[in-house]
Order: structure tokens, then C-alpha cells, then sequence
């Protein structure tokens, strides 16, 4: 089973007297473990087509189906618990808690999301700080960190309720190029370790190289024959 699959998706906002069509119809399956991007100028649609897949946002349109879960059945309720379980999430400007530690900030979904037991906790915050590196920063904040340790705390933050699928909306926008290539090539092994599922946008062609499967956007649409993959066990 794809774990997501999308047909004729569409997203309108009203805007005033008009409509910004956001998402124009789109199709396209992502498998399991995969490693896929979706790639376009600004306005292009990227965000607001991570946000439906996110269950952040509902389509207008089409039909949107996450891990054999139709997201036209779920309401505000039941999303919130869908994406709890289900997804993690990674963002352009980290969204760390700046008055919580590296190890505080990764240990906040266990408590507030899913609730783990205190002792089990301890030892997933552990290994994840382990799996990104950063099992010496463990008691830094956010504001004494650089950029990219910054994201890594917030990788093993999207990565320690065990997600299926991990989004993540322009996650190198704010790194220099070197820690941005670094960035994506720890979550392409975080893939391979856990058969998490990533899925990112960017609008930087040399990052894109790194995405085993990439989606053009343009205008809400994607461009003609646009798919990309590359080789690797799981493309
Ligand atoms: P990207 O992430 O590729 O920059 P977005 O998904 O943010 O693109 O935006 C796609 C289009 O939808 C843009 O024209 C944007 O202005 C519009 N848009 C996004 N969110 C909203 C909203 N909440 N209300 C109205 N228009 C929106
Ligand atoms: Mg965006």
C-alpha cells in the first residue's frame, strides 16, 4: 500500500471578492521509506500541499489518502490524533521552545503528544540525540546552538514518536550550503535506519539532487512528465 496517494488535489483560499487557487490538481503516490521532494519557485504551492498531507489544512478538492486513511473522514479532532501518531514535522525556521533544552525540546512530543511512561521516555530521548548527533549538546538551548544543530534537535524531535512520515517545509532555507547538504543527507540515513518516509520542499536545485523522488511545482500545478527518481534501493 502507497502510504500517500493523492488524485486531482486541490486547494482554494478565498481571498477577498476572488479565489487563490493554491493547489490545482494534483496526482502522485509516495511509497514507504522514500525519499521525496517537492520542488518550485515561492507561491509554487509547496507549503500549502505539505500542510494537506500534514493534516494541517484540508483540501478543497480531489481526494487525499494517508496510509489507507481517506483525510476527508477526519475532523479537527481525530487529524490532531491522526498526525500525533502519524507524522512529524520539520520547518524552515526549526521551531524549537527556546526556553527548553535540546533534549527537553526532543522529549516534548513523547510527553505532550503521545504520553510515554517516564522511564521509557529517558532512553528514546537517548538514542535520538545519539541518531542525529547531538548526544554531547543534550543540555544546550536553542539560543546556544548553531543553525544547523538546531535542526538536528528538530529532526530528532519529528523522528522520536516513531513517525511513518516526516514533512519537512523548506528545512534548509536558513543553513549555509555545506551544513544544508549535511541537514539532508542525515535525514536520507535517519530514512534508511528507521524506513521513516521523508518528504521536503525546497526551491534550491542542488539540494533537490539529494531527493530520490522530485515533484516540479509551478502555479499550484505539477509540470508536465515532471517526476524524477533516482537510483538507490528505495527509489
Ligand atoms: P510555496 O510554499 O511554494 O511558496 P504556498 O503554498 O505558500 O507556496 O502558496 C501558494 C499560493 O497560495 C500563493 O499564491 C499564496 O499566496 C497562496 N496562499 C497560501 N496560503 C494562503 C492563505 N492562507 N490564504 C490565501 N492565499 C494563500
Ligand atoms: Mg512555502
Amino acid at each position: 500500500m502507497s502510504l500517500v496517494t493523492a488524485e486531482n488535489l486541490q486547494k482554494d483560499y478565498p481571498l477577498g471578492d476572488t479565489v487563490v487557487h493554491a493547489v490545482r490538481g494534483v496526482s502522485f503516490t509516495i511509497e514507504p521509506a522514500s525519499f521525496a521532494s517537492f520542488v518550485g519557485p515561492s507561491g509554487s504551492g509547496k507549503t500549502t500541499l505539505l500542510n494537506m498531507i500534514g493534516c494541517l489544512d484540508r483540501p478543497t478538492g480531489g481526494r487525499l489518502t494517508l496510509m489507507g486513511t481517506d483525510v476527508a473522514t477526519l475532523n479537527q479532532r481525530t487529524a490532531a490524533a491522526f498526525r500525533g501518531e502519524h507524522i512529524g514535522f520539520v520547518f524552515q525556521d526549526f521551531n524549537l521552545i527556546p526556553v527548553l533544552t535540546a533534549y527537553e525540546n526532543i522529549e516534548y512530543p513523547l510527553l505532550m503528544v503521545q504520553r510515554w511512561p517516564a522511564d521509557k521516555r529517558s532512553a528514546r530521548v537517548r538514542s535520538l540525540l545519539e541518531a542525529v548527533g547531538m548526544a554531547d549538546q543534550a543540555d544546550k538551548r536553542p539560543d546556544q546552538l548553531s543553525g544547523g544543530q538546531k535542526q538536528r534537535v528538530a529532526v530528532a524531535r519529528a523522528l522520536v514518536t516513531n513517525p511513518k512520515l516526516v514533512l519537512a517545509d523548506e528545512p534548509t532555507a536558513n543553513l549555509d550550503h555545506e551544513t544544508a547538504y549535511r541537514i539532508i543527507g542525515l535525514m536520507k540515513q535517519l530514512r534508511t535506519e528507521f524506513k521513516t518516509t521523508f518528504i521536503f520542499s525546497t526551491h534550491d536545485p542542488k539540494i533537490m539532487a539529494e531527493a530520490e523522488v522530485t515533484y516540479f511545482m509551478e502555479d499550484g500545478r505539477f509540470l508536465e512528465g515532471n517526476e524524477t527518481r533516482r537510483g538507490g534501493a528505495h527509489a
